[in-house]
């Protein structure tokens, strides 16, 4: 057979082998693996060449997916995106979809992540060969409901819920949230809902029609609802705005003043622990911490010595 013959051939057989791929799938499962694979950006030449030769990427949150034909049938890779150039061997194996669940508990300190969309996935595991079904599976336990929201956002049938009703319809201790004002709110979406603390693409809003001030964040799947984390939050933050805001004085020299603009700045991105001990010259370097509180704390652990409250000045 010549060379034309055999690539028309092969086109054909493509097609045909295309077609068999998404007929009997879900809906939201073929769109999604669709786009993994750029079927609508990709003429089916580029595509299935791309599919024989290193397979096509793409990233979903912090997940790194590869498809390639393998033996004739689609095969994934999942892995981290931190994982892209390590060899399989380097890291540990899985083949059941459900081990994801597991995967998607702890950081890679063993700290338990409350919030399945953080960007703090766990490193050094990889699925390298599952079938288009597992993989959409085990992205679900990784980031649950991201494909099925993704999916009704392309359809234009992403149903949003704004945090006014959100919060009106809590009850029990998280009924006290709505007191929250629209400028508070915003510092709610600021602290939780950006793209260092969530992966997310936040759609809501205080209500319809009152857009917050807070960018939405580059995510590819989209934020429907205010989550549980951030309910939970906010009720903290409802009652420490009930207090009256009072004036203290303290001491200070004018490096300590920007010292504990340094600590609570590094505590707000999480780079405490990236602070080497000998870098004394960082605010929040655990030596000049300590230094600060043994000059400025009384024996109660008052700054500067002031009393929180009148009753403990007495
Ligand atoms: S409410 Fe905010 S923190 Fe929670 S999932 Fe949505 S974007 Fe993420």
């Amino acid at each position: 057979m010549d060379a034309s013959l055999f690539g028309r051939f092969r086109t054909a057989t493509d097609y045909v082998r295309d077609w068999s791929t998404w007929r009997d799938l879900p809906e939201t499962r073929r769109a999604f693996l669709r786009w993994v694979e750029g079927a609508d950006d990709l003429d089916i030449e580029e595509r299935y060449a791309a599919l024989r030769g290193d397979g096509i990427r793409r990233r979903w949150g912090q997940l790194l997916l590869t498809v390639s034909l393998e033996r004739g049938h689609r095969s994934y890779d999942l892995r981290h995106e931190d994982d892209a150039d390590r060899s399989t061997d380097e890291l540990t194996t899985h083949d059941d979809p459900l081990d994801a669940r597991h995967l998607a508990t702890e950081d890679d300190d063993g700290r338990y992540r409350p919030l399945k969309t953080a960007p703090t996935l766990r490193t050094g595991w990889v699925f390298p060969d599952l079938s288009g079904e597992e993989v959409v599976e085990a992205i679900d336990y990784f980031y649950p409901a991201t494909v099925a929201n993704w999916h009704r956002e392309r359809e234009g049938a992403l149903d949003v819920t704004h945090w006014r009703e959100t919060a009106e319809r809590q009850t029990g201790i998280y009924d006290v949230v709505d007191e929250l004002s629209g400028e508070q709110v915003e510092w709610l979406a600021q602290s939780c809902c950006v793209d260092s603390q969530c992966l997310k693409r936040r759609m809501w809003d205080e209500e319809e029609g009152a857009e917050l001030d807070v960018p939405r964040g580059e995510g590819a799947f989209p934020c429907r609802e205010p989550c549980s984390l951030v309910v939970a939050a906010a009720r903290k933050w409802t009652t420490l705005e009930r207090e009256e805001a009072r004036e203290y004085t303290f001491t200070l020299t004018p490096s300590e003043k920007e010292q504990v603009e340094d600590l609570v700045d590094a505590v707000a991105d999480g780079r405490v622990g990236e602070i080497r001990e000998a870098d004394v010259y960082e605010g929040a370097n655990r030596y000049r911490a300590r230094y600060l509180r043994a000059k400025r704390f009384d024996d109660e652990g008052n700054l500067s010595g002031v009393p929180t409250d009148d009753e403990e000045a007495d």
